[in-house]
């Protein structure tokens, strides 16, 4: 099953003289990269990571110009789309001119933000003009206690603010929401699921995934998207399917009646989407992950640092996208132990 489809989002078509894409040994094109610009984040959202996380020294970041220079390879070997996350991107202080040299690469059809929006209102603008063209916004909840008891520390009127910024300056716009059994698994879901009514953007329920490092993983109990759906559909009515059913990026998409925006349900756990992953993931400290649920890591820091040329690089490239695995083991008890979410970059 290979997927040379496009990702998520409104992606440009590639330039006529770019470059294929890469395949890894199951035949998929490997197109899309994740790029985690720190693992330090300004919220502690319990089911991310322990309150007390401790977070990587400067000196094993990739500085702008290593980052710079891995993107520029990415591109010139066919990728096609790059997402900035973290932790919490919007602590590099150098976002925006990331953005804006990666808008530049030849190539690079669309680029992407996964931010929690406290820092988002006056990035906006600037991200937009600098070439961003969407953002996932993490809103886990519309009640200031329920928002405040997840994340442990935010200001839900200050996401706030950052949504209607990136509306305002044109981006595309989705709602990431991690539904925790016992947390916001009560009403919390159709709140966000109304959002779609009035406003065209997609709000997406993501099914708690289970690493050892965010402290949570032993007691998981993550809440089956369909037990989401059920609830939406009794309060708001029935639910349209979207695109024949059809996977957009990782969520099966459906629409509330008359609504402007999409409801999505990202299933990582009960119904994984392996088949059509096209993505791999460089971490802050400069290792590839091909695959976000297992530990397997191509190291490109050292390399980069020990001298390496191009076509070193390029080669290490090429090699982590053919090894990447089929799929997660979560079936089988392989659990991610080596990072969370916010360390490997969701
Ligand atoms: N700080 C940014 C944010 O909050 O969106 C970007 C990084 S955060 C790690 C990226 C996404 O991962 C968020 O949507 C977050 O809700 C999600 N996430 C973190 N831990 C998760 C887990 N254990 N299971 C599912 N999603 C998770």
């Amino acid at each position: 099953m290979c997927s040379s489809s496009a990702p998520s989002g409104n992606p440009a078509e590639p330039a006529p003289s770019a470059p294929p894409g890469l395949r890894d040994q199951h035949g998929r094109v490997i197109d899309y990269l994740r790029v985690s610009l720190t693992d330090a984040c300004n919220l502690r959202c319990v089911y991310c990571m322990p309150a007390s996380a401790r977070f990587q020294p400067r000196e094993l970041l990739l500085t702008d110009e290593e980052l710079l220079r891995l993107l520029r390879l990415f591109a010139e070997l066919g990728f096609r789309k790059v997402r900035f996350t973290g932790g919490e991107p919007t602590l590099r202080s150098s976002l925006v001119e990331i953005v804006r040299a990666t808008h530049a690469l030849p190539g690079i059809g669309t680029i992407g933000l996964t931010t929690n929006g406290v820092r988002l209102a006056p990035l906006a603008r600037p991200l937009r003009q600098a070439g961003l063209d969407a953002v996932n916004i993490s809103i886990d909840s519309l009640v200031e206690d329920t928002f405040g008891r997840i994340t442990r520390c935010g200001r839900l009127a200050d996401v706030i603010a950052g949504v209607r910024a990136a509306d305002h300056a044109g981006l595309r716009i989705k709602i990431n929401c991690v539904v925790c059994r016992g947390l916001n698994d009560g009403g919390d879901a159709v709140e966000l699921a109304r959002l779609t009514l009035k406003h065209d953007w997609q709000v997406r329920f993501i099914e708690e995934m289970p690493f050892r490092k965010s402290g949570r993983a032993e007691q998981l109990r993550p809440v089956p998207p369909a037990e989401v759906l059920a609830r939406i559909e009794r309060a708001c009515g029935p639910l349209e399917l979207q695109q024949d059913g059809r996977l957009d990026g990782e969520a099966r998409v459906y629409r509330l009646p008359g609504a402007r925006g999409t409801i999505g349900f990202i299933s990582p756990v009960s119904n994984p989407f392996c088949g059509d992953c096209n993505r791999l993931r460089l971490t802050a400290d400069g290792e590839l992950r091909m695959c976000l649920l297992r530990d397997d890591e191509v190291q490109l820091r050292t390399l980069l640092r020990s001298g390496a040329d191009d076509d070193q690089l390029r080669a290490t490239i090429r090699h982590a996208v053919w090894l990447k695995p089929w799929g997660h083991g979560l079936p089988e008890k392989i659990h991610p132990r080596n990072r969370n979410m916010a360390q490997i970059g969701g």
